[in-house]
């Protein structure tokens, strides 16, 4: 699915507007050119020439087959930008529906957010393994990018977790791909930005959700003692959860900080034992208890409005501190703060099971790290 530049077809402006009417006459979805849609769906290079908001998986079929009869790019997008010069952008918000719910897993429109697919599983006592810090993320955007969180190092990322997807290809051609089915399709889908095919449609693994969680947060006087008990608490399955935090401070002081989760099964986990053998700060930490769901959506539920954008850099274990230094020794306090701090991820290499998320290999633990930066900056 290509995003790179191809002007549409005609250089008259009647010409470009009759060829997009007519796509537009197909749809049951909407289509707008209106300068605020066109507006929302740019970044500062690139601007479409229309979004479209299809109705349902034909409307994608038919702009896949419009778009590539006339050599014109299309590109989906959701809370990202759609980067997708005088071509197409396809918001997928509509393909929302929830199609079957089971004990294990879940089948879902590549639109819905997952906050949504949580309105839907937790009820049920279930969740996906793996989900992401911000909830107001859709489906189809997250498993195109990988999908990263807190229990990655022990699930893997969210399209390790992904059991089936439906893909319309470049030729217009709905199919459905697994690790059994179409297998190439579903290793170029999954983590592959949309350039391989539009995912519409996903079954994601679910598993027992608790009811309740104890979310501890650790101070820690430097990277190193922080980067050492992230390591400890991943490799000893001593938390369900964990994220370091780190924010720049005074001076060339920065603030770094774990979050640790443990999910409460039968009975509250002993604080003792779930912090025992740490080096973080003592007298400065917090333990508190939550419900699974407020402490899930602990930023919202809704698409994030101040439109930050993020940098992902992989490190091997090994050089992360070096690495993190850096970065913190060139971060700002307005680029990175309490809402936004650079946050850092455990994985291990050997739970990825899909070929486009890339992670160094010499090495099988590494680090994810998430640098914001505000757009304005
Ligand atoms: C507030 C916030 C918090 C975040 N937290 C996390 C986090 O904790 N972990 C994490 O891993 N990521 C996180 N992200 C990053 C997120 O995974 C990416 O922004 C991702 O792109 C999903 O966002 P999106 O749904 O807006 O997709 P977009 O940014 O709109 O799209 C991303 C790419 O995927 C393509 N794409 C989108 N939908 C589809 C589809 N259905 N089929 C094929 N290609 C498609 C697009 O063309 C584009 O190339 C966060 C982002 C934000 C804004």
């Amino acid at each position: 699915m290509s995003s790179a530049h191809v002007p549409l077809p005609g250089t008259q402006p009647s010409e470009r507007g009759n060829l997009l009417r007519g796509l537009a006459s197909q749809l049951r979805g909407t289509f707008t050119t209106t300068p605020e849609a066109l507006d929302s769906a740019s970044d500062i290079r690139n601007r479409p020439a229309a979004v479209v908001r299809p109705q349902d998986v034909e409307d994608v079929i038919t702009v896949v087959r419009f778009c590539r009869e006339h050599g014109i790019p299309v590109a989906a997008r959701d809370q990202g930008q759609s980067q997708v010069a005088e071509g197409i952008a396809l918001e997928l918000s509509g393909l929302a529906a929830v199609h079957e719910l089971e004990e294990d897993r879940v089948t879902v429109g590549a639109g819905i957010l997952w906050s949504a697919v949580l309105d839907h599983t937790l009820p049920h006592r279930r969740t996906p393994p793996v989900l992401t810090d911000h909830l107001g993320l859709s489906v189809g955007g997250t498993l195109s990018t990988g999908g990263v969180g807190g229990s990655t190092f022990r699930y893997g990322l969210q399209i390790d977790n992904t059991y089936e997807v439906q893909v319309v290809t470049g030729e217009g051609e709905l199919l459905t791909c697994s690790r059994w089915r179409n297998r190439d399709l579903f290793g170029a889908v999954l983590g592959g930005l949309g350039q391989s095919g539009l995912i519409v449609r996903a079954t994601v693994r679910l598993v027992p959700a608790p009811s309740h969680v104890r979310v501890y947060t650790l101070p820690y006087a430097n990277l190193a003692d922080q980067l050492s008990d992230h390591l400890a608490v991943a490799n000893n399955r001593g938390a369900d959860h964990i994220t370091g935090l780190a924010l720049p401070g005074a001076g060339s002081q920065c603030n770094y900080h774990l979050q640790m989760v443990s999910y409460v099964t039968v009975e509250r986990p002993a604080d003792d034992r779930v912090l025992s053998g740490l080096n973080f700060q003592p007298g400065r930490d917090a333990a508190v208890d939550s419900t699974y769901r407020d402490w899930l959506l602990r930023t919202g539920s809704q698409p994030d409005k101040l439109a930050v954008r993020r940098r992902d850099v992989v490190v091997p274990a090994s050089e992360t501190q070096a690495f993190a230094t850096e970065v913190m020794a060139e971060v700002s306090p307005a680029e990175v703060d309490h809402r936004f701090p650079v946050v850092l991820y455990a994985l291990d290499r050997r739970k990825l099971t899909l070929p486009l998320f890339r992670v160094p290999d010499q090495e099988d633990t590494c680090f994810l790290l998430r640098i914001p930066q505000l757009s304005n900056s």
